[in-house]
């Protein structure tokens, strides 16, 4: 059997893997030819992931080439043409389907779908100049986040906003040209009080099966994620009526493939955030911490290959390695830390590796996870 893998980061990297264990050979779509993943699959096809086929950007030999002999198309990430997606979902079966990665790609649609689906949102308007985030203003509140539409991640498109005066220093950028409305739009959001934030990685295969992994309390630091751990003991009701009505709205789309739900914990109340159509950064503990890994039963769904068990093995925490290369001899000093290093040239907010921690008891990983911490410096803010 042989995959298609658009993108060719740590995800991608940890996806080829866990395919060529499994026997299956793996053809890359590689923006530059030097990702992460590259180094894993010398069956790899260099062409920008804005590729348009009908424009034939890098020419329509690259689309070729990489659709010739494919049984399946996967994706590691969600900032890539729905275009060049959907052109080659009319050649080769491409999960997860392109209408869930259109919505995941829209905040706008993306909110309106997790609220249709049952699941709480914050609430939250549309807005695309000064007159329509007055508006938004007025039913949201000060405390706010103005988020682009489209094209934001690790915090990256959006703005803080407290107060009255903190819109007028915004949109005063504007007019010294810091501040451009983005074509698309963006969307105002009410900044929440939240306890934690938490994840949710699961896997829906063909057949309708489902393999969900261990919540996961996530921390974030200036809008990247720095630390997670699994599995947390939750509001039970909130948790199981919220993982009911994600896998009842996945039947619907007939979802195959790992999705991951990010929610922040509101007074025992689960409010959703976004939706990743993907392998996620908060399932990368189940590399070490589960029966099968997310990125396993991600290639499993995709490939019809029947789904692994998704559960604990016992305690797990990740650290994610932002901008400064670790250690590996500071990391031997930590028992049972494992490094999985993305051979990046290191650059500031640039998630370069991460660490997995396992064990039995609850102390142990607290201890373990703070001496990580001490080794492993936090997210530094945006420039
Ligand atoms: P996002 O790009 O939506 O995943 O946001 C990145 C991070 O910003 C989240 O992980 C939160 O830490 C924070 N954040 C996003 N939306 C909200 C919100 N509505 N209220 C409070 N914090 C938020």
């Amino acid at each position: 059997m042989k995959l298609g893998l658009l993108g060719d980061g740590q995800l991608g990297w940890m996806l080829a893997e866990a395919a060529q264990r499994l026997g299956i050979e793996v053809r890359l779509w590689s923006a530059a030819g030097t990702g992460t993943a590259v180094r894993l699959c010398p069956d790899h096809v260099v062409a920008p992931l804005d590729y348009a086929p009908a424009e034939a950007a890098g020419g329509p030999s690259a689309f070729d080439a990489f659709c010739s002999g494919l049984d399946v198309v996967t994706y590691e990430l969600e900032h890539l043409s729905l275009g060049l997606v959907e052109a080659l979902a009319k050649r080769v079966p491409v999960h997860p389907a392109p209408a869930v990665l259109a919505l995941a790609q829209d905040r706008w649609l993306e909110k309106a779908a997790l609220a249709a689906a049952g699941l709480e949102v914050a609430p939250h308007a549309p807005c695309a100049d000064r007159k329509t985030l007055e508006e938004a203003l007025r039913s949201v509140g000060y405390r706010a986040l103005l988020k682009t539409r489209r094209d934001g991640y690790d915090g990256k498109g959006q703005w803080r906003l407290d107060s009255p005066e903190d819109f007028e220093r915004l949109l005063g950028a504007e007019d010294a040209g810091h501040f451009r409305w983005p074509a698309s739009g963006c969307v105002l959001e009410r900044r929440l009080r939240f306890d934690r934030e938490l994840s949710l990685v699961l896997t829906r295969d063909a057949s309708g099966a489902f393999a969900a992994h261990p919540w996961t309390e996530n921390r974030h630091e200036h809008g990247i994620l720095y630390t997670s751990r699994a599995p947390v003991a939750l509001p039970k009701a909130a948790a199981e009526e919220t993982e009911a009505r994600l896998k009842d709205w996945l039947d619907s789309h007939r979802y195959v493939g790992t999705l991951a739900l990010e929610c922040f914990e509101v007074d025992g109340r689960l409010v959703a955030n976004e939706i990743a159509p993907r392998v996620h950064n908060s399932g990368h503990w189940t590399l070490d911490g589960a029966r099968t890994s997310q990125f396993e039963n991600h290639i499993r769904a995709v490939c019809g290959l029947g789904l692994g068990s998704a559960e604990a093995r016992g305690l797990a925490a990740m650290v994610n390695v932002v901008g400064v290369p670790a250690n590996p001899e500071l990391l031997a000093r930590i028992p049972g830390a494992r490094l999985y290093d993305y051979a990046k040239a290191p650059r500031a907010r640039r998630k370069l590796a991460h660490i997995n921690l396992c064990a039995d008891a609850d102390a142990a990983l607290t201890s373990a996870l703070a001496a990580l911490e001490a080794l492993v410096p936090p997210p530094e803010p945006a420039q």
